[in-house]
């Protein structure tokens, strides 16, 4: 075995959360959202685990071919819809479906020639402001797309800004804004990202898209009841590598931001920016040695971390160290970090082996 810098994927945790997603919105179907390699997760062998999945969520068209390459059948949406024309026979012969955000793109799609009746996400902007049909313009988009006959189904969409942050008024605007721009259309909803889903029914729809939460994370910008409910899908860990004694008042790691206050045991694990540790982590952002919590000290730098394990007598050279997973939430990280576990997740790299348990 050489490095140990592993990411382990429990696909188990995965599907409980999805079922938990659906279960708290029974009434509407439930899109997969695993854009982005599943959230740095792996896409493919989350998909895979997931049968019963209604849909996938998917940002570009290459990844929608590696999770058909995989043999996944179910629906898979392209939540920004075609990038270029040359992307519909594709598009049609995979049989995806698509998101429609603009008139031009609009007009695209009605002027392709050949045959075609992918389901059809034609999204209105409510508020969010990068991408989606004026709510004035979207009645008409609506009744263009129906006459020409060329979507299988239409369903309205769109996304919320703010629904992480459960006293943020605007989601609530924007929800009206968004019923006001059906005009009675008469077709099936989304609107629900993570955060919205747990919000309530009110904002759920007809087809919940749900990220976030299906790989374990808080969705809201504060602590939630949901947080304990949601299983952990992605565990980051690795080992020390060495340990060292460090006297009083001697400095550890790059510009020695971290002097040994007094005499102090620590630990180098194999674990840095290089693999996706943030680096901006505070002085004091704890890891689970042995299970137990330490304080890394001293800056992240790419291949290494240390953590002051003077209070773990018995700790020393091969033994784990997990950096967030089960027993230490990754948006607690994050928040150490300043930043979101989407962000942490997302930035694993392509050294850290990944390695799935579960859904045999
Ligand atoms: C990424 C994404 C989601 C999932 O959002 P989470 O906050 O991860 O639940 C839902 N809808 C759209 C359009 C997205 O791009």
């Amino acid at each position: 075995m050489s490095r140990h810098a592993i990411a382990l994927i429990d696909l188990d945790a995965f599907r409980h959360n999805y079922l938990l997603a659906k279960s708290l919105s029974p009434d509407a179907r439930a899109v997969a959202v695993v854009k982005a390699n599943g959230y740095g997760h792996g896409a493919a062998v989350l998909a895979s685990a997931l049968p019963e999945a209604d849909c996938f969520g998917v940002a570009c068209l290459e990844e929608a071919l590696q999770l058909r390459q995989a043999g996944i059948r179910q629906p898979i949406l392209l939540l920004e819809g075609f990038f270029e024309p040359e992307e519909l026979p594709v598009i049609v012969a995979q049989e995806l479906d698509i998101v429609i955000h603009s008139a031009d793109q609009l007009a695209c799609f009605l002027d392709y020639p050949g045959a075609a009746s992918p389901r059809v996400w034609l999204k209105i902007d409510t508020g969010m402001h990068r991408i989606g049909l004026e709510p004035k313009s979207f009645r008409q988009a609506c009744d263009q797309l129906r006459v020409s006959g060329r979507a299988g189904e239409i369903v309205a969409m769109t996304h919320f800004a703010a629904a992480d942050d459960p006293d943020n008024e605007f989601t609530e605007t924007q929800l009206q804004l968004f019923d006001r721009s059906l005009q009675g259309a008469g077709i099936a909803t989304s609107l629900a990202n993570s955060a919205a889903l747990v919000s309530g029914p009110r904002y759920q729809g007809n087809w919940v898209r749900p990220g976030i939460m299906l790989y374990g994370a808080n969705p809201f910008i504060g602590p939630h009841e949901i947080a304990s409910r949601i299983r952990p899908v992605m565990t980051l860990s690795s080992r020390i590598i060495a340990v060292r004694q460090v006297a009083a008042g001697e400095g550890v790691g790059y510009s020695w931001t971290w002097r040994a206050p007094a005499a102090a045991r620590v630990a180098t694990v194999a674990m840095g920016y290089g693999d996706g540790y943030p680096r901006h982590v505070e002085n004091g952002t704890p890891v689970l040695v042995n299970g137990e919590i330490a304080p890394i000290v001293g800056r992240v730098s790419m291949d290494m971390i240390t953590v002051d394990i003077t209070g773990l007598p018995t700790a020393g050279v091969g033994d784990p160290v997990i950096f967030w997973g089960a027993g230490l939430p990754a948006w607690e990280i994050a928040r150490r970090a300043e930043t979101i576990a989407y962000e942490l997740f997302t930035g694993i790299t392509g050294r850290v082996r990944r390695s799935c348990i579960g859904w045999s």
